[in-house]
Formats: structure tokens, C-alpha cells, sequence
């Protein structure tokens, strides 16, 4: 098997001033796979993907102990920006878009510094378009007047127009009624299978992660417990019961 896209290899996290928040973490993500990241409130699913990001500092947090490797390199040190140059881009939790930007606008916040040319850029619109269709009728509303489910759609389009060959999202689902839950997830889906975008998915819903998914990895109390094929977790009514209290 070829080496993994992303390697977390035992990471522990601690924020300033509070207990562990990961005490060993690991995981690894596939090129061109969909890999669900599942467990409870305060698992530490947040935590991994923004120690991934290199965006725990800003919360006061610290990698103390273990590796990520992005294409088998240490990315310890890279700053957001540098890991889009890469091909790393992340989705944040609560999407974040900017209420007073028009829908194209937001999009375009997301073309990196590095990227020049204006004619790549209008063909990267329609591509997002292409895969959004509701962006494409609402590019000249304000993202504040925009639904949660076009706003979660406005925060995938903004990332993926740096053109990512891994996408890291947190929470999608959250706020959203089923039928955009599951628009969404399509939507990623399609993405995955036409353009081959590894993504990694952080959710609570396990059950429309584990759908799309092909494998997860199961954290509690910051630590990863379990790494699988998404369809042998399919079948495991006690995983469902025991880490997320459903089934
Ligand atoms: P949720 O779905 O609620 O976001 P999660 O699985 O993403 O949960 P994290 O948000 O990563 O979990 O939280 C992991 C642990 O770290 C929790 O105990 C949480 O209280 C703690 N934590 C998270 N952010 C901070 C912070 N900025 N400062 C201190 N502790 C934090």
C-alpha cells in the first residue's frame, strides 16, 4: 500500500492552563478516501483536525507530543496558509462566512496569494458552481442572508477553490435539517469520486458520516480507540450505543 496522505502518529494536545485535551491520537487518511472522524462531545474531534491545521495556537493550544505528516512530511510548523500551498485546506466548525460579502465574494476570499491569474480564477468558480449549484443562483446575495445549508456550502466552496487534495471539515452537519445533511454529504461524495478529494470528516451525527465514509477512526477521551472500514462500523450496534448513546 502506498504511504498514507495524512499520518497522525500519537499526538498528545494540551490547551493552556487545562487537562489533556488528546492524550494519543492516531490516524491515518488515505489519498482519495473519506475518512469520518467520530466520537462525543468533547472527544477531541475539533482538537485533532485544528492540530492538523496548525490552528491551535490561536486557542492557546500545543502539540506536546507525537507527529502529523501530510504527504510524509512533518507539517508541525507549517502555517495554515502554507499547508492550502500544499494542498491541505480545512472547513472550520460554524462555517464563519463573511455576512456582508456577497456569496461570490466569501468565494473568493478563499483564492490563495499564490494562485494569479484571473482567467483560473473564473474557471475555479464554475467549477464550485458546478458542484453547488444553489452557490451559482445565490453569487449575488449576502452570505448573511443565506441559509445554514448554503452557508455550509459557501464554506466548502471558499476552501476548495485553493484546490485541496485533502479537505478537512468539522461538523458539516451541524444545525442543518436531514435533507441538507444529506445534500451535503452527496455533494462530498461526488466530489471525492470525480476529483478524488481525500476528505476528513469530524462528526457526531456517526450515522450519515459512516454512510458516506470509507473508513473512520473512533475517538474517547481523546484518544483513538478504534480505526475501521466505515461499513464493518455500519454493522456494530454496540459502537453506535457505547461512544455516541444511539442505537
Ligand atoms: P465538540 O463536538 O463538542 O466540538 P470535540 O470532540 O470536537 O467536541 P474538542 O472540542 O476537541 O472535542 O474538545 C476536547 C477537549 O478539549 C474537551 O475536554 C474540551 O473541553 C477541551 N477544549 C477544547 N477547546 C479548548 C480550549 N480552547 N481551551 C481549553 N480546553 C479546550
Amino acid at each position: 500500500m502506498s504511504a498514507p496522505l495524512l499520518q497522525i502518529e500519537a499526538i498528545e494536545v494540551r490547551y493552556q492552563g487545562a487537562l489533556l485535551a488528546l492524550e494519543e491520537v492516531s490516524l491515518e487518511v488515505q489519498a482519495g478516501e473519506i475518512h469520518a472522524l467520530l466520537g462525543a462531545n468533547g472527544a477531541g474531534k475539533s482538537t485533532t483536525l485544528k492540530a492538523v491545521s496548525n490552528l491551535l495556537a490561536a486557542q492557546r493550544g500545543q502539540v506536546r507530543a507525537g507527529h502529523i505528516l501530510y504527504e510524509g512530511r512533518e507539517v508541525g510548523r507549517s502555517s495554515p496558509a502554507e499547508l492550502v500551498r500544499q494542498g491541505l485546506a480545512q472547513v472550520l466548525e460554524g462555517r464563519h462566512c463573511f455576512a456582508s460579502l456577497t456569496v461570490e465574494e466569501n468565494l473568493l476570499t478563499g483564492w490563495p496569494a499564490h494562485f494569479t491569474r484571473r482567467t483560473v480564477l473564473r474557471a475555479a468558480l464554475e467549477r464550485i458552481y458546478a458542484f453547488f449549484p444553489q452557490l451559482h443562483q445565490r453569487r449575488r446575495s449576502l452570505a448573511g442572508l443565506c441559509s445554514g445549508g448554503e452557508q455550509q456550502m459557501l464554506a466548502i466552496g471558499r476552501a476548495l477553490i485553493s484546490r485541496p487534495r485533502l479537505l478537512v471539515l468539522d461538523e458539516p452537519s451541524m444545525g442543518l435539517a436531514p435533507k441538507v445533511v444529506a445534500d451535503i454529504f452527496a455533494q462530498l461524495s461526488r466530489l471525492n469520486r470525480e476529483e478524488g478529494v481525500a476528505l476528513l470528516v469530524a462528526e457526531q451525527n456517526s450515522a450519515v458520516a459512516l454512510q458516506y465514509a470509507h473508513r473512520a477512526t473512533v475517538l474517547e477521551h481523546g484518544r483513538s480507540v478504534l480505526s475501521d472500514e466505515a461499513q464493518a462500523l455500519r454493522q456494530r450496534a454496540d459502537i453506535q450505543s457505547f461512544y455516541f448513546g444511539e442505537g
